[in-house]
């Protein structure tokens, strides 16, 4: 937005032309040299607030177009004064180009997040599904192809009633590990 527009100094002028009062009658602008009526009221600025020059309608205009409430202050107090204005006027440390750098560079990883990220999370090696069914015959997430037909077969004859002498109070049991290298099979795990 161009804060110099003849159209916003329109809107301006006006709207500080209804929301203060106006100056007295017979109030002459302030501009130096201008004797015409001053009629619009236009703020001091900065440590003079609620003071205010009287201005014709062409000077208000002019003064509205180069008003700059930061006026006699340094580049550096701006910039403090807009940072407070930000965090609400609290005393914090001194802005600086320097300091600004290394505080961001202290900002970018907060709370390790990179390092967790980068670290030990892996994508796991099995779905969720095949792991519940590792997890049934015994085995570990990362369990490897032999590693699991082996612990199948082991289980298998340690529970099949031929090996139990036709005990079936295992049954359960061992349709539980059939399912689950069935799955482990369909999952591609085997
Ligand atoms: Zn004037």
């Amino acid at each position: 937005m161009n804060l110099n527009s003849p159209l916003f100094d329109r809107i301006r002028t006006r709207r500080e032309a209804k929301t203060e009062p106006s100056p007295a009658r017979g109030t002459v602008c302030s501009h130096p040299g201008c004797q015409a009526p001053g009629e619009f009221r236009a703020p001091m600025g900065r440590l003079r607030e609620g003071q205010y020059f009287c201005f014709c309608l062409d000077h208000v205009k002019e003064y509205n177009a180069t008003y700059n409430y930061f006026n006699g202050m340094s580049d550096e107090d701006v910039l403090r004064y807009q940072k407070d204005a930000v965090i609400g006027h609290r005393p914090t440390w001194k802005m600086g180009a320097n300091r600004a750098g290394v505080a961001s560079a202290g900002m970018q990883d907060p709370f390790h997040m990179q390092g967790a990220k980068a670290g030990k999370s892996r994508t796991p090696k099995h779905g969720v599904v095949a792991r519940k069914a590792l997890h049934v015959l015994g085995l570990d997430d990362e369990a490897r192809p032999a590693e699991i037909k082996g612990r199948y077969k082991e289980m298998v004859k340690r529970l099949h009633p031929d090996a139990n002498g036709g005990d079936r109070s295992n049954e359960d049991k061992l349709r539980e590990i059939i399912n689950a290298y069935n799955v482990l099979r369909s999952s591609r795990a085997v």
